[in-house]
């Protein structure tokens, strides 16, 4: 039954999507994510544990969440994720529980996935290239992501399978028809993603980004592309292969915006909840957690943070200022 206070921001909109970092580690050292020594990481106190992320999902589908999407850091580095994911499934109300991961230890963990009852993935792969994997994620684990996409094939629970590539004019501009291509033959979703300020190195400029009008323009004019209808508060905007061949995505945070159907909200690994990627402001649930507060309080807290949810990101206004994290300490 929802509870009377559903999560509906200041401008409307309603808020159904929950993503959840479940660990802040990470197994890759992704160039435009983190420094080649890491991050100073949370002391597995800090880290909310399983029955706290359960709470605190319960509580949210409650007023009015929908899906879960777990992240990280590397959300399959934590030790028991399947069984998180079997608890999470389980909870009346949920409609879906997804994944998004870099895929190098799904060979080993897609059954027990799939057996958990997760529905979706996302999985991240910026090149197909493997000296430019090595130079992306300083790891040179290119041939398990692969294995693990196509061990995933073997569960069809799991769909669709989405490969997401983030899109860097420089690095990606060569590869784009080369993932159009890997998009025709493998039933996978191929989105790019437009590159955004939340490097921890802060080395994000305007001029690195690959727009997605651009990506479909370069696919479109060797494989013509059909437009398909997106759900209102989709991110990406999909096109099938005229031929029937396929699908691919862009999902164009920067030159398109699609902040006014903004649906989501984050919990960040320790606890803190986000209304917005960009956020410079925090609500600690953690906190109360762990003092014993009610559900009644935690969701009250939930509720005035959503609030106050920004309008928009700011990164095309003058004076932009980054969030206060980065992305591998939000999730994405
Ligand atoms: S930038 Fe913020 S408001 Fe815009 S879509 Fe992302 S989370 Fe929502």
């Amino acid at each position: 039954m929802l509870h009377p206070q559903e999560l509906i921001d200041g401008f409307g909109r309603h808020i159904e999507d929950m993503r959840v970092s479940v660990i802040d580690k990470c197994n890759f050292r992704c160039t435009y994510c983190m420094p080649a020594e890491g991050l100073r990481w949370l002391k597995n106190d800090e880290v909310l544990s399983f029955d706290e992320i359960e709470r605190i999902v319960r509580i949210a589908v409650q007023r009015g969440i929908r899906q879960i999407r777990l992240t990280g850091g590397e959300p399959t580095v934590r030790a028991g994720l399947p069984e998180l994911i079997e608890r999470l499934v389980h909870l009346p109300g949920l409609q879906a529980v997804s994944l998004t991961t870099n895929g190098f230890l799904l060979r080993r963990l897609a059954k027990d996935l799939a057996d958990a009852g997760l529905t979706r993935i996302n999985v991240s792969l910026d090149t197909l290239v493997q000296q430019k994997f090595e130079h992306i994620t300083r790891r040179n684990h290119l041939s398990e992501v692969l294995a693990g996409l196509e061990e995933l094939e073997k569960y069809p629970t799991i769909s669709p399978i989405k490969v997401n590539a983030v899109a860097i004019r420089g690095f990606t501009d060569e590869e784009v028809l080369e993932f159009a291509r890997f998009a025709r033959r493998k039933p996978y979703v191929v989105r790019f993603i437009e590159f955004m300020p939340l490097d921890a190195d802060e080395s994000w400029t305007p001029e690195m980004i690959l727009t997605g009008k651009e990506l479909h323009d370069m696919i479109h004019a060797v494989y013509p592309l059909l437009p398909r209808d997106a759900a209102p508060a989709s991110t990406s905007r999909v096109y099938q292969f005229a031929d029937g061949k396929g699908e691919i995505g862009f999902i164009n945070p920067v030159s398109e915006p699609f902040c006014s159907t903004c649906n989501r909200i984050r919990i960040t690994a320790d606890g803190q909840l986000r209304t917005c990627l960009f956020s410079r402001w925090e609500t600690d649930l953690r906190g109360p957690l762990r003092e014993n507060h009610s559900d009644d309080e935690i969701g009250a807290l939930m509720l005035r943070a959503v609030q106050q949810k920004e309008m928009k990101h700011r990164i095309n206004d003058p004076g932009f200022v980054r969030a206060n994290r980065s992305m591998s300490q939000i999730g994405g």
